[in-house]
């Protein structure tokens, strides 16, 4: 595991207060979409559909902090669109590290070394980019639709590790990916000295145009056991071992949708990023007035049964490690070893 040790301990002790508190639901992971533009146009995003007078809008820096501040997670996430095309940026990361929230800017990396130059944002503990590469070139470069892609965000990530910044990377994995060149991708990853690496299944969004390439449960559990097993030392994962388990089948989790709430222009998303089942004004009415017991792949709700995203079942992975001795020493003995 690469999560620094202060970050695993913010984590840890907010889970802790949560059940102290005898909180039933509560969020690990606050996924802020400032805006739904983007300079690229992959073949499975659900975002850049949405018309062009919703992709020019975007969220003002008071309301995402106010969002965060009403939800109150240890970790916030910056996904998009393209964060990097949000002209507050800059403002919206310093404000956030100074609430000490530790977040991920994920990103496609293609503006990465302008606006690094343009010095919009300062290396920190709590601070760390996290790069969408799909694969290595040929995978990636077809994963986004544009040539040339992956060889700027890897110059993006050196030169933000030259300056000192935190820097990790997020995968997901599609229907016929090639597990052996995931491996190597694993390796390309470690030579550049990216702190940690997330890996995800995609999900078949009902707006995606790309529809036959997403994988199905047993597929999923097949690519994620073989890319997994043997795992090597030097690979570093960025989230949750007993997560990786899950992907390779060899744990069941429900889903906890509410562990990763998203906030964007058109409110609180319910349930989770990946399905538009209307939205609430507020967290609290996101969180009192879903039919939680719609989702999940035991709900029987036909759009979460094959899903095994990372926004639904990895705070259940983390709640498992908290919910007894057991949990904890699974994840205690996997990070050690660094086998899942
Ligand atoms: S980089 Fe991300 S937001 Fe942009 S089109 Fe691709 S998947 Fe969508
Ligand atoms: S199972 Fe997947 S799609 Fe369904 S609520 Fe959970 S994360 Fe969302």
């Amino acid at each position: 595991m690469s999560v620094p040790l202060s970050q695993m301990w913010a984590i840890a002790s907010y889970v802790i207060r949560q059940k102290l508190a005898g909180r039933e639901r509560y969020p690990l992971v606050l996924m802020l979409e400032p805006l739904f533009r983007c300079n690229l146009a992959c073949a499975g995003c659900g975002k850049i559909q949405y018309p062009a007078q919703i992709l020019r809008k975007h969220l003002t820096v008071e309301q995402c902090l106010a969002a965060v501040d009403e939800c109150d997670p240890p970790v916030v996430s910056i996904p998009g669109g393209e964060p990097l095309m949000y002209p507050e940026i800059g403002p919206l990361v310093k404000a956030l590290v100074a609430r000490k929230k530790y977040v991920y800017l994920c990103t496609n990396a293609i503006l990465l070394k302008q606006k690094l130059e343009a010095g919009l944002f300062e290396p920190s503990k709590y601070f760390s980019f996290s790069v969408h590469l799909d694969g290595l070139r040929a995978e990636h470069d077809e994963a986004v639709c544009r040539d040339g892609v992956y060889v700027d965000a890897v110059e993006g990530i050196k030169e933000a590790l030259r300056r000192g910044f935190r820097v990790t990377t997020n995968s997901t994995l599609f229907d016929g990916a090639d597990a052996l060149r995931m491996r190597e991708f694993f390796d390309t990853m470690m030579d550049l000295g990216v702190e940690g690496m997330m890996i995800s299944p995609g999900y078949s969004y009902s707006k995606a145009p790309d529809q036959e390439h997403f994988l199905r449960t047993q597929r999923a559990h097949d690519l994620f056991s073989t890319l997994l097993s043997n795992p090597k030392r030097r690979w570093k994962f960025n989230q949750s071992p007993l997560f990786l388990q899950f992907l390779m089948g060899k744990r069941d989790f429900e889903c906890t949708p509410w562990g990763n709430p998203t906030y964007n222009v058109f409110g609180w998303q319910r349930p989770c990023y990946l399905m538009q089942e209307g939205y609430a004004a507020s967290f609290k009415e996101l969180l009192e007035t879903t039919r939680w017991e719609n989702y999940g792949r035991s709900s029987g709700n036909e759009k979460c049964r094959d899903c095994m995203v990372h926004c639904g079942y990895e705070p259940s992975a983390v709640h498992h490690t908290f919910a007894s001795w057991r949990g904890f020493r699974d994840t205690v003995q996997a990070t050690v070893t660094g086998r899942f």
